[in-house]
């Protein structure tokens, strides 16, 4: 049986964990050579040997999304490893601090800022140029339905989300004629460790705001970012796609 991605290079931020990790070993099966990039090196480690133990190629970087340096430097060592880049999963993401916004601290929104939105930014502004050598590419940037709507006491994960959906479309328009499509996923919420430190009762309160009163798993999330990896989406881009239960039909 032919897979969807053979013979492409993904590289996948945040991929040593959650969504990311899921993404990754999706990536794998469908036959694609996997970067998982992370801050956290043993879960980027742990996730390329488990696609290596199934036959695929994969390579795990350590970096940090809100260093431009950083990243810049995990893009080199994907094409001096690999060659080229096809597919980039911008999904490197943290919860940020839980206050109203006339509480909220400059530290506090400086750093989901950065890693958030301005990871994003950077992440993209390396991939391009590997992504416009390789013929072209497809970026999935990992937004959330905090890219679409408001959360109380979230205002910098919320406006971090909402600039992701909005870089989002200003690449797609930048880069339609030349081969590289650019779209945005909106999880809701995900059974992954980003929400390991909620109590088990807020988790189920959570739960109920998705009509299907359950958590996303992250292969939910990772299904849709292979598609529109793939040549299946080959017309689409500059668009936002909620994967959320239900959530914003609310
Ligand atoms: P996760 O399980 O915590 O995984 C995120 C990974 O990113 C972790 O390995 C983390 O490393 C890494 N990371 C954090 N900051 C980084 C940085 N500066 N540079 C490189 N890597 C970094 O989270 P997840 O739930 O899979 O979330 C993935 C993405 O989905 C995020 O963008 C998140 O905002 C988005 N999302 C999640 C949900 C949800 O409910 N889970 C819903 C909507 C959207 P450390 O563990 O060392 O921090």
């Amino acid at each position: 049986m032919s897979r969807e991605l053979t013979g492409k290079v993904a590289f996948v931020t945040g991929g040593g964990s959650g969504i990311g990790e899921a993404t990754s070993i999706a990536f794998a099966d469908e036959g694609a050579s996997v970067v998982i990039v992370d801050f956290d090196l043993a879960g980027a480690e742990r996730v390329a040997a488990t696609i290596v133990s199934k036959g695929g190629l994969a390579q795990a970087i350590k970096a940090d999304v809100s260093d431009d340096a950083s990243i810049g430097d995990a893009i080199s060592q994907t094409i001096a490893k690999f060659g080229r880049l096809d597919i980039a999963v911008n999904n490197a993401g943290i919860g940020g601090d839980m206050a109203p916004t006339g509480d909220q601290s400059v530290s506090g929104w400086r750093k989901v800022m950065g890693v958030n939105l301005d990871g994003v930014f950077y992440s993209m502004r390396h991939e391009i140029p590997a992504m416009l050598k390789s013929g072209g590419g497809s970026i999935i940037n990992m937004a959330s339905i905090l890219g679409a709507v408001g959360f109380a006491n979230s205002a910098g994960y919320v406006t971090a989300k909402h600039g992701v959906v909005g870089l989002t479309k200003n690449a797609a328009i930048e880069y339609a004629t030349q081969g590289i499509r650019v779209n945005a996923i909106g999880p809701g919420f995900i059974n992954t460790p980003l929400l390991s430190a909620l109590p088990a009762d807020s988790l189920a309160g959570i739960a109920s705001l998705h009509p299907m009163n359950r958590l996303g798993q992250s292969r939910e999330v990772a299904d849709l970012v292979v598609f529109l990896a793939s040549e299946k989406a080959s017309f689409i881009t500059g668009s936002y796609y909620p994967v959320d239960g239900g959530y914003l039909a609310r």
